[in-house]
C-alpha cells in the first residue's frame, strides 16, 4: 500500500487510526473555534479572541530551521549557515501557547477530525513542492497520556495528504525501541535517549524522496532529528518538518 495516494485508497489510514466513526458527527454540527469551542461562522477559523492570542510564525524566521531571526540575520540564522541541519526545512504554523496547546490536546481527546483539518488548513502552505514528496507522521510521541495506540500526528498527516494530494504513508517509518520522556534532559541526552529508536519499514518506498515529517509539537526537535537521521540513512534524498506548534523563546517573538 505504500506510495499510493491517500486519494487511491481512502481508508487505508483510517483504518489504521480507527477514526472513521467520528466524520459524520464532526461535519453534521456548526463550526466552532477550533481554540475554545465558541460557534464560529466559518470552518477553520477562529474567534477574535482566539486569533488575536495565537502567533502565526509561517515562513516569517529562519529559510532553513523557521526559526524566528535576529535583527543581523538575513533569511537564513547564524547556525544553520555555520552548519546545515539534517532537516533541509522545517516549518511550524503557530508557537506554542496556551491556545495552541489546548489545539493539540483536543486533537487527541476531542473533535479529532475537525481539528486536524484545521491544523492542515494552516499548515499546508508550509509544506514545499521539491521532489517526490512522502509526508511520513512522526511515531513516537513524547507524551505518554497521549499513547493510547492513536498517533494524532497521522491523522494530521492523513488530512495534509488530501489537501496538498501528496500521498502519506504512517507505516514508512516506525518506532522500534519505548523510549522515556525527553523533558528536562540536556541536549546531548536526548539525542542518546532517541537516537536508534526509529526504523524505515521498507526502503524502496522512501529511496530518493522527500520526505515531509509531520508532528503536532515541535520542542528541541531531537525527535526529529533522529528521525531524519534514520530516514536519510535509508535513502531519503532530503528530509523536512512541518507541524502545527512550535516552542520558541517567548524573547524571540516579537509581537
Ligand atoms: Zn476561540
Ligand atoms: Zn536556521
Amino acid at each position: 500500500m505504500r506510495g499510493l495516494a491517500a486519494r487511491d485508497k481512502p481508508g487505508m489510514v483510517g483504518t489504521v487510526l480507527r477514526t472513521a466513526g467520528k466524520w459524520v458527527l464532526d461535519f453534521a454540527l456548526p463550526p466552532r473555534c477550533a481554540g475554545c469551542d465558541t460557534i464560529v461562522s466559518d470552518v477553520h477559523s477562529f474567534c477574535a479572541d482566539c486569533w488575536t492570542a495565537i502567533h502565526f510564525l509561517g515562513h516569517s524566521g529562519c529559510s532553513t530551521c523557521g526559526l524566528p531571526l535576529e535583527a543581523t540575520e538575513q533569511t537564513t540564522c547564524g547556525a544553520c549557515l555555520a552548519r546545515a541541519p539534517r532537516i533541509a526545512r522545517t516549518r511550524a504554523a503557530v508557537a506554542y501557547d496556551d491556545v495552541t496547546r489546548t489545539l493539540a490536546i483536543r486533537l487527541k481527546y476531542g473533535r479529532k477530525v475537525a481539528i486536524a483539518r484545521t491544523m492542515a488548513h494552516y499548515m499546508a502552505p508550509l509544506v514545499s513542492d521539491e521532489g517526490e514528496r512522502l509526508l511520513v507522521p512522526v511515531p513516537l510521541h513524547r507524551w505518554r497520556l497521549w499513547g493510547r495506540g492513536f498517533n494524532q500526528s497521522a491523522l494530521v498527516a492523513r488530512e495534509l495528504s488530501r489537501r496538498l494530494d501528496v500521498p502519506a504513508d504512517p507505516l514508512a517509518l516506525r518506532r522500534i525501541r519505548r523510549t522515556p520522556p525527553l523533558k528536562g534532559m540536556s541536549p546531548l541526552q536526548r539525542r542518546r535517549t532517541v537516537a536508534g529508536a526509529f526504523r524505515v519499514h521498507d526502503k524502496a518506498a522512501i529511496a530518493g524522496k522527500t520526505v515531509i515529517l509531520v508532528d503536532d509539537v515541535l520542542t528541541t526537535g531531537s525527535t526529529a532529528e533522529a528521525c531524519a537521521r534514520t530516514l536519510k540513512r535509508a535513502g531519503a534524498a532530503r528530509i523536512e518538518l512541518v507541524s502545527w506548534a512550535r516552542v520558541v523563546k517567548p524573547s524571540r517573538l516579537m509581537r
